[in-house]
């Protein structure tokens, strides 16, 4: 029953985010949030900030977010565009930089969506296999150089990531159409490329608090590119939505961004906890791929993935699966406290006893 929807709506299939549950308390390593909670700058930002200016529109063109953004990311400004949310963001791009008679190059396995902002805008897309080992195969993003490209460094779910050189030669080799690298989750142990964004006017490099930051309720993520590009996003914006970044979360996130020591901290922590879960699981006969984000993409040789997933909810653990080829066996995990990879590992143990 669809009656009253568009066409565009009716044939959709759109994403479908990780659960989140309402009635049980989970241990939750499904949605690759932060286990540790917000600098206590930006709770206190964020009271300052819900007085009596709600009543005012935001500042359409976050200016003073920007210059937080600018100030940790050593970009200009000028090259800062902030959005609801990366995927706010990411949506933009898609809107502003591609065209259904040029094709979007991604790998097959990556987030998921991508292909639903190509489906939704009817773009077209072309997709590059990762190798058996989850390994970007470089050299046929090199090859294909008619149309856009969007990677995530490090990539979602399997946790690999580029070095910046790397990067650069796609970026090189697509000169003519605009790279998108999304790096929700370079905190964690990749090399940005926001220090490229002045070299190249086609790189869009599109970041996020709700990961490193630990705040994936308040929604703000951004871009950072060259000055053209930025105008193209703000063309998008204000033909939509012009106030897509409430007081708050302005006020929240630019908090965050100041407080460089307490997010150096956290993102060392959780690196720290993520090395030593690959380890215990690689010890316990898990496949792990090598991961530089906050969660690590696993498979047991011998158990499948539903009955993993199953065991694992049934002990009070969410993880996140996919019913998909390739990747139907594994588990993305996402790096929570000691004690909660302590009961990760526990219950995995006792699902794979034996096998
Ligand atoms: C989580 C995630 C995002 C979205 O982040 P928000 O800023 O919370 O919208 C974007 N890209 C990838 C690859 C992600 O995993």
């Amino acid at each position: 029953m669809k009656e009253f929807w568009s066409s565009r709506v009716r044939d959709m299939t759109p994403y479908t985010p990780g659960e989140q549950p309402r009635d049980r308390k989970f241990i939750k390593l499904n949605t690759n949030e932060n286990p540790y909670p917000p600098a206590p700058e930006v709770v206190a930002a964020i009271r300052e900030a819900a007085g009596e200016t709600l009543r005012l529109y935001p500042d359409p063109e976050c200016l003073a977010l920007r210059r937080a953004v600018a100030q940790a990311t050593g970009v200009g400004e000028s090259q800062v565009f902030c959005g609801n949310g990366s995927d706010e963001v990411l949506s933009f791009a898609f809107q502003a930089f591609f065209d259904k008679a040029v094709p979007i190059t991604f790998p097959d396995i990556t987030y998921s969506f991508y292909e639903v902002y190509v489906k939704y805008l009817d773009l077209t897309a072309r997709t590059i296999p990762l190798e058996t080992d989850f390994s970007l195969p470089l050299e046929r993003f090199l090859a294909e150089p008619r149309g856009g490209v969007v990677l995530a460094n490090p990539n979602a779910p399997t946790g690999q990531a580029l070095g910046a050189a790397d990067l650069r030669r796609v970026v090189e080799a697509h000169p003519d159409q605009v790279v998108v690298v999304d790096e929700a989750y370079v905190d964690f142990g990749a090399e940005s490329m926001a220090p490229w964004v002045g070299t190249y006017p086609n790189l869009l490099v599109v970041q996020t608090t709700s990961k490193s930051r630990s705040l994936a309720g308040l929604r703000v993520g951004w871009a950072l590119g060259d000055e053209n590009l930025i105008a193209a996003l703000r063309c998008v914006r204000d033909s939509i939505n012009s106030y897509t970044v409430d007081r708050l979360a302005q006020a929240g996130a630019a908090a965050a961004l100041a407080a460089g020591d307490y997010f150096a901290q956290v993102c060392r922590q959780v690196a720290e906890t993520r090395e030593k879960t690959w380890t215990r699981l690689r010890d316990m006969g898990f496949d792990v791929a090598p991961s530089k984000a906050n969660f690590l993409f696993v498979r047991h040789p011998a158990v499948p993935g539903p009955a993993l997933f199953r065991g694992l909810r049934e002990r009070g653990i969410l993880v996140r699966r996919w019913d998909l080829p390739r990747i139907g066996d594994h588990l993305r995990i996402s790096i929570g406290t000691e004690a909660e990879m302590d009961a990760l590992c526990q219950a995995l143990a006792e699902l794979t006893a034996g096998k």
